[in-house]
């Protein structure tokens, strides 16, 4: 079959929500979702295979098992647009046209935009929840002593807690082991503040004087010595906020020059560098950074009305997360639904909402919930079940990261409810 009302390209939480609710407001909708990969993920509790608190087993499911029944499966990847022609390419099945188009693709993750990154995780050198979380929780249980580097890209990445969130479990994990003497726990950022939500920052900044954790703000990765195990990072801080390295420190910093900043490491975790996927970011759908050029509140692509784009490839000025797409759907379902019955897009409302549940250690959270202007607003939903203030600490939050939110995941979002 060769052409879709709604083609949708990517089967992962946005394109499968996307279909799924599409399919609750009109069972006899003809869709096609464009998804080379056999296997599912649940990446959100990633985090927790990091630490060694979930099995890596239970954040897959077979694909075949989250494709709503009544969608045609193209297990296929996209490799172009025509948008003059309604027309998605594939890499081996030829093109495929359609009245509207979804893409839901996701991001890459691009480690050679770090200058020795690619060798650095080849050689285990460098882990990442982002790449292989089991190998993150064998790097933290092989480690002793010295410095734990935990660090993160200037790039968009997605879950932008989640660099921060292994940081918290690891220090708990080296404190429980009795090593917290013997280490030093350190997340350098490029950001210049640990979280952009007021409310939420606070309790950050009591977590990591609670575990001693060496803060380096304006901290950019640039480059992997995996030779000598050194962090290269370029010092981004405006005049006022920079700092001054003393020679015999405790981590063996070295400021070399102006801005470059050197931190030797005895283990590293590394949130890769991270972009839209190369056919998209080369795409006349793109915007000038590369992410797909859609309306910030209506998700309508904003040259071609037949196209929508939502989660982690959409150029949306928020949190790229799971949360944010769980928000995102019901918008564009809306709007695809009011182009076929012949009205226009009008559904404007996404407000940027996004959420991340920063994990501060064993049996600890605290749950991030902003909008686009960063302001702490608590879902209502989630507040009622609650009934305590999430910007602090709670073991509750932790339950509803272990368990309450996959089961979430698996049974409600992936089975097309609004929720
Ligand atoms: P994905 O779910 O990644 O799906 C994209 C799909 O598109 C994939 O199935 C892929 O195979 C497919 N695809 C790609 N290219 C093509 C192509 N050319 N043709 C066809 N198909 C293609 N979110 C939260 O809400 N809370 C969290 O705590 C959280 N923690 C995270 C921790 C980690 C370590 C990671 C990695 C992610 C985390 N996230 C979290 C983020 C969340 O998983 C993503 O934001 C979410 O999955 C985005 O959905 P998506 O559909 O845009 O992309």
């Amino acid at each position: 079959k060769s052409h879709y009302q709604v083609l949708i390209i990517g089967g992962g939480t946005a394109g499968i929500m996307t279909a799924g609710q599409l399919l609750r407001k009109n069972n006899k909708l003809d869709i096609g979702i464009l998804e080379p990969s056999e296997t599912h993920y649940y990446q959100p509790a990633w985090t927790l295979v990091g630490a060694g608190a979930y099995e890596f087993d239970k954040t897959a499911k077979p694909m075949s098992e989250v494709m709503p029944s009544g969608v045609d499966w193209i297990k296929e990847r996209a490799s172009g647009f025509i948008p003059e022609k309604n027309t998605v390419v594939t890499e081996s099945s030829g093109d495929i046209t359609y009245d509207y188009l979804v893409v839901a693709t996701g991001l890459v993750m691009e480690p050679s935009m770090i200058k020795g990154l690619p060798e650095a995780f080849e050689k285990g050198v460098a882990c990442s929840n982002y790449i292989d979380p089991e190998f993150t929780w064998e790097t933290i249980r092989n480690f002793k002593k010295g410095n734990a580097l935990f660090t993160q890209p200037t790039t968009p990445i997605k879950c932008g807690g989640a660099p921060q969130k292994i940081a918290y479990l690891a220090a708990d994990y080296f404190r429980k082991q009795g090593l917290k003497d013997n280490t030093h726990v350190i997340f350098a950022t490029p950001g210049s503040v640990i979280f952009g939500v007021k409310e939420i920052r606070e309790t950050l900044n009591k977590v990591i004087d609670r575990y001693g954790i060496h803060f380096k703000p304006f901290y950019a990765p640039k480059e992997i010595d995996v030779e000598n195990k050194i962090v290269h990072f370029n010092h981004s801080a405006p005049e006022e906020n920079r700092c001054v390295i003393n020679e015999d420190n405790e981590l063996g910093e070295k400021m070399i020059g102006d801005v470059d900043i050197q931190v030797p490491f005895d283990m590293l975790h590394i949130a890769p560098p991270q972009a839209a996927p190369k056919f998209v970011r080369e795409s006349v759908l793109a915007n000038q950074t590369g992410w797909l050029d859609v309306d910030h509140f209506s998700m309508q692509h904003n040259k071609f009305p037949n196209i929508f784009g939502l989660g982690d490839v959409a150029a949306l000025p928020t949190a790229k997360t799971g949360a944010a797409v769980r928000k995102q759907v019901p918008i564009v379902v809306e709007n695809v639904m009011s182009l076929i019955n012949g009205k226009k897009a009008e559904n404007h409302s996404y407000n940027g909402y996004s959420s991340c549940p920063l994990v501060t250690g064993y049996g600890k959270m605290t749950l991030a919930e902003f909008d686009y202007n960063n302001n702490f607003i608590p879902d209502p939903k989630l507040k009622r079940m609650l009934v305590f203030n999430s910007a602090k600490e709670h073991w509750r939050l932790w339950m509803l990261k272990k368990y309450g939110l996959p089961h979430l995941y698996w049974n409600k979002m992936m089975k097309g409810k609004n929720v």
